[in-house]
């Protein structure tokens, strides 16, 4: 076991836990955006930053990256934390502008205007924190989109911007990420997944007739745990 402190809170943590782990462990609020417990940690909107101190010295560093080490101390907003996260959230916020979600976290560190130039402001909702990507990826396993691009650039797409054909809809994409920037909807019979250019015929329950799940989701399923052919006839709800 591993002795750290947090807040001034003497805690124990296994080694190879982060920080924010163990903070949330403990109850203690660390902010973050692209922090998923299923997923491996990327640190892409460094939201999470706190305060390390160790040999004398003291510096910022993402928790939700950083492993826990023994006698660490850490502070999670401490006045150099507070700043660090300002700015993030004031970068976000040109980024996002009209975002709800980034707004009102801005709003909690006091932020209800971005102090950036008007002409330096977008009406962006995706934050690129990469969420929607690893989890096609680390839990779906069918990567059908991906960061492209670098700088400005930079976005999630699918390959060569066209329409998705590797996605199987099952909308995992759409539930992890942080800020409601992928839209789908299911509308009768049909899921639409607009960000990926991709539509789904749902499956109709064999009991009580609902739409539940696209066809291409629970095919993929039924291929990769060698199901039977009529396993998914009817919903979960029926089962
Ligand atoms: S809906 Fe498509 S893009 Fe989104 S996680 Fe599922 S397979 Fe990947």
């Amino acid at each position: 076991m591993i002795t750290l402190s947090i807040d001034g809170r003497e805690l124990k943590a296994e080694k190879g836990q982060t920080i924010l782990q163990v903070a949330s462990e403990n109850g203690i609020d660390i902010p973050t955006l692209c922090y998923h417990e299923a997923l491996e940690p990327y640190g892409a909107c460094r939201l999470c930053v706190v305060e390390i101190f160790k040999g004398g010295r003291s510096r910022v560093v993402a928790s939700c990256l950083y492993p826990v080490e023994e006698g660490l101390e850490v502070k999670t907003s401490s006045p150099r934390v507070l700043d660090n996260r300002k700015m993030i959230l004031e970068l976000l916020l040109a980024r996002c502008c009209k975002n709800k979600v980034i707004q009102e976290l801005a709003a909690q560190m006091g932020i209800e205007q971005p102090s950036f130039k008007p002409e330096y402001l977008e009406d962006n909702d995706c934050i690129l924190c990469g969420l929607c990507v690893r989890a096609c990826e680390q839990v779906v396993g069918v990567s059908a989109i991906s960061l492209v691009n670098r700088g400005i650039t930079k976005e999630v797409a699918p390959p060569f911007f066209e329409a998705a054909t590797a996605c199987i809809g099952c909308g995992s994409c759409y539930y992890v990420c942080p800020t409601g920037a992928i839209k789908m909807e299911d509308k009768g019979d049909t899921r639409i997944i607009h960000n990926w250019k991709v539509e789904f015929k749902l499956k109709k329950c064999k009991v009580c007739g609902n739409y539940w799940a696209p066809e291409k989701q629970l095919d993929y399923i039924r291929d990769k745990l060698h199901l039977p052919e009529e396993f998914f006839d009817v919903c979960p709800d029926c089962k």
